[in-house]
């Protein structure tokens, strides 16, 4: 299976610095506690796909360090900022990302989006929804999303504006390169960062975390087009949701790395298991995509 790496066009272009300079200057003063310079030495590299006002995506790929073992690394996607008003959420990506290379994490290989709604953060008053006014977490293509999510918008939220799905599913770049991106990266388990109800959700296979950090589990519930009814449940990939407990004042930097470590012990312990099951389940090899990422 290793010659068909060649299929793939995943991977980033050489960074573009000024197109990654003139991001980190935009969206920096929004961030707490991310300075530019920290900002600018994340690594980040351009995906090619931009938002509706033409603000690049940006992700950081990481392959595992060391030999693969067997069974290859374990892919983790991590996604912060899909709502552009929980600024904590995507601040604490770019701390994480500062830990990338001590252990346990050089084991993983990472694909890392810190701000996927960077129009919502941009905003005159950073808002949940991109500037199209659609809620992202509820433009996912779950079944029936024709139906449902229109119906729940409107009798379940009273038509809030702030939770409108969309007019189709996949109706917006910032889902749409999403919903690719997970395609072609095949994630064993995805992170998704938010702010402030200060719990830990699950959607999937695997068994949840109990905590990370002083973050206990405790389900948020399952909606319609949202990211984890979307993998958790449909595509069969865990998706563990952290709400950090405030969307400004950022967490302590030891509640943050403790929320870190937590969530890679529960990857190791947790994931593996259940990616080696699906994977003997399946009877098929490993997906060739993940061959792309370079250690970036
Ligand atoms: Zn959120």
């Amino acid at each position: 299976m290793l010659a068909v790496a060649c299929t793939v066009q995943a991977a980033p272009a050489a960074p573009a610095q000024p197109a990654v300079a003139e991001w980190c200057r935009k969206l920096t003063p929004r961030l707490p506690t991310v300075s530019e310079a920290t900002c600018q030495a994340s690594r980040l590299a351009p995906t090619g796909s931009r938002s509706v006002q033409g603000v690049p995506i940006l992700a950081r790929r990481v392959a595992a360090a060391g030999k693969p073992g067997r069974d290859g690394p374990l892919r983790v996607l991590l996604v912060g900022g899909i709502h552009g008003d929980e600024l904590t959420a995507s601040a604490v990506v770019f701390q994480w990302m500062q830990w990338l290379q001590q252990p346990p994490a050089p084991q993983f290989q990472w694909n890392i989006v810190p701000v996927l709604n960077p129009d919502g953060m941009l905003a005159a008053k950073p808002q949940r929804m991109n500037a199209n006014g659609v809620e992202l977490n509820r433009n996912f293509p779950t079944p029936n999303w024709d139906k449902e999510a229109p119906r729940y918008w409107s009798r379940v939220t009273g038509s809030d504006p702030r939770r409108f799905p969309g007019k189709t599913p996949l109706s917006e770049p910032e889902s749409r390169w999403l919903n690719e991106e997970i395609m072609r990266f095949k994630p064993h388990v995805i992170v998704s960062v938010h702010a402030p109800f200060g719990v830990l959700d699950f959607d999937g296979p695997a068994k949840a975390p109990n905590r990370f950090g002083r973050l206990l589990f405790n389900r948020v519930g399952v909606y319609p087009g949202s990211l984890g009814n979307y993998g958790g449940v449909h595509k069969n990939v865990p998706v563990v949701t952290i709400e950090l407990a405030n969307a400004q004042a950022m967490p302590t930097q030891e509640e943050a790395r403790r929320i870190w470590l937590d969530m890679l012990a529960w990857i190791e312990r947790n994931i593996r298991p259940q990616a080696a099951l699906q994977k003997a389940q399946s009877g098929l090899p490993e997906a060739p995509a993940l061959a792309l990422a370079g250690r970036n």
